[in-house]
């Protein structure tokens, strides 16, 4: 599919010049998408009718000479974010049938940037989880090694881009689900400032962690996109009404005299030593662009973990209330209305998502809210502070994405505490509010190894420059899996 092979911004140029057509761009997305599915299974379903009209209208514009980057451009969107009159399930049974009426603020800002978009992608449960094993709908296969997991909990979404089916998809990251599926698919994952991003019509799964961000192949098009997704929303009270940079105009590729702390908490014993390997080269190659480097500690690592799982099971087990049965989505009659809630949570709902229902209500009742809730708060202070005190004397951090590289299908589903420590090096930045961003930096027996730069709250543009430079001086996000060449 060599149309997809490219970037948004080479795409943004071919169109541009009407070398392609947004139609063509979108038919090839979604051939990418039909021939792909039935082994990656990244999309939930693909929108053809939606595309296409939407590209009919991109190439008026681009006829007339207007439009922007994004003009023209297909993008999948997680299926948790909602589409205005296409189906919107968050992986789950509870939501199979529940069509949005509305567009979240990022879909609707996509639409006027003339992107069209071509599917929506599968996930995790409400985002539950780190390899998408947890969705409703089955798993996600890796397009590096089928019998993988993809990560997750934004697995289709960025299964979807590694496998060059989409040059762009939105995912969600509340304690690493951008990231850490970036990391395990060899694609760039932009987990925003928290509040840079408008969370309007994003399905809630942990309010005070849910940021929405771009997977795409290279920092210059996970630019592109925030330029297009970012800023205030009267519609999100959390959103931040500070101006919108230039996000374009930080790459220019230098990064002479930058200050880089490397965090000697996130390379911890039972890290896999070739992921520890190649991120340290990594940062040397940061060095040799002309960054100084300096080892430095968040003393607080440690915690962050435990606490992202008090706080974040919290505020689901509120946000997941309104799935009674009444007011959206599945509902299964039962004797009375206490066995009605029952029964419609006991059949909607997956194994995860009532974990956290449980683990949540547990931590908020009466008698343990002061010796779990209240203190996961208290250390997500002492968590946030690490960040400020090293902001002050780093421009921003580099560390691992994640200890390992992607694990097969079904070695961790049995044990949820191994799973979560897949996020171990993900969720301080969710617990802190700043902004991180996942690039890939190597291979280790030819699975995708990512490197995580992590930047001071707002400043996208500074963590994307590294980002940036960082690619023009390798190759590892050229590299295509053999399957999105038609070999699976
Ligand atoms: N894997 C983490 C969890 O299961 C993070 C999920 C996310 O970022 N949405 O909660």
């Amino acid at each position: 599919m060599e149309l997809m092979n490219v970037s948004v911004s080479e795409l943004a140029a071919l169109l541009a010049a009407r070398e392609v057509s947004a139609v063509e761009a979108a038919e090839a997305s979604l051939r990418a998408i039909d021939q792909g599915n039935p082994a990656i299974r990244a999309f939930l379903r693909s929108t053809p009718d939606v595309a296409l009209s939407q590209a009919r209208e991109a190439d008026l514009v681009l006829a007339r000479g207007e439009g922007g980057p994004l003009t023209g451009v297909p993008i999948a969107v997680k299926d948790i974010i909602s589409t205005a009159f296409v189906p919107t399930t968050c992986g789950s049974r509870s939501l199979e049938n529940y069509v949005p009426p509305y567009d979240a603020t990022v879909a609707a800002r996509l639409k006027a940037a003339g992107a069209t978009m071509v599917g929506k992608t599968n996930m995790d449960e409400f985002a539950m989880g780190s390899s998408n094993e947890n969705s409703a709908f089955g798993p996600v296969h890796n397009p590096w090694d089928l019998s993988r997991v993809p990560g997750g909990s934004s697995g289709g979404s960025a299964a979807a881009v590694a496998a060059r089916q989409v040059p762009v998809a939105l995912g969600t990251d509340t304690g690493g689900s951008i990231r850490q599926p970036a990391a395990f698919t060899g694609t760039v994952g932009l987990k925003p400032t928290y509040g840079r991003v408008s969370r309007y019509g994003l399905v809630a799964f942990a309010s005070s962690l849910d940021q929405i961000g771009p997977i795409t192949r290279t920092a210059r098009d996970a630019a592109l996109v925030l330029q297009v997704i970012a800023g205030h929303d009267p519609l999100d009270s959390t959103s931040v009404p500070a101006p919108v940079p230039n996000y374009t105009a930080s790459l220019d590729g230098e990064i002479h005299g930058l200050r880089l702390g490397v965090p000697s908490e996130y390379f911890q014993e039972g890290m896999d030593p070739a992921v520890e390997r190649i991120i340290r080269e990594g940062v040397a190659q940061l060095r040799a662009l002309g960054a100084t480097v300096e080892e430095m500690s968040l003393p607080h690592t440690h915690y962050a973990l435990s606490t992202y799982y008090i706080v974040s099971p919290a505020e689901a087990m509120a946000n997941l209330a309104r799935y009674d049965g009444v007011r959206y989505g599945l509902s299964v009659p039962g004797t009375d209305i206490w066995h009605m809630y029952r029964n419609t949570r006991e059949a909607g709902f997956g194994t995860e998502v009532k974990r956290r229902i449980l683990l949540g209500t547990y931590a908020l009742s009466a008698g343990y809210y002061d010796a779990y809730y209240r203190k996961a708060q208290q250390v997500r202070t002492l968590v946030r502070r690490d960040f400020e005190t090293a902001f002050e004397r780093y421009d921003a951090l580099v560390a691992p994405t994640t200890p390992t590289t992607a694990f097969p299908i079904g070695a961790r589903s049995g044990d949820p505490l191994q799973m979560y420590l897949s996020d171990v090096y993900t969720v301080p930045a969710n617990m802190a509010g700043v902004c991180s961003v996942s690039i890939p930096a190597g291979f280790s027996e030819g699975l995708p190894v990512g490197m995580q730069i992590i930047g001071k709250p707002l400043d996208e543009a500074g963590i994307l420059r590294i980002a940036d430079a960082f690619q023009r001086s390798t190759s590892f996000h050229i590299e295509a899996p053999a399957v999105s060449l038609g070999a699976a």
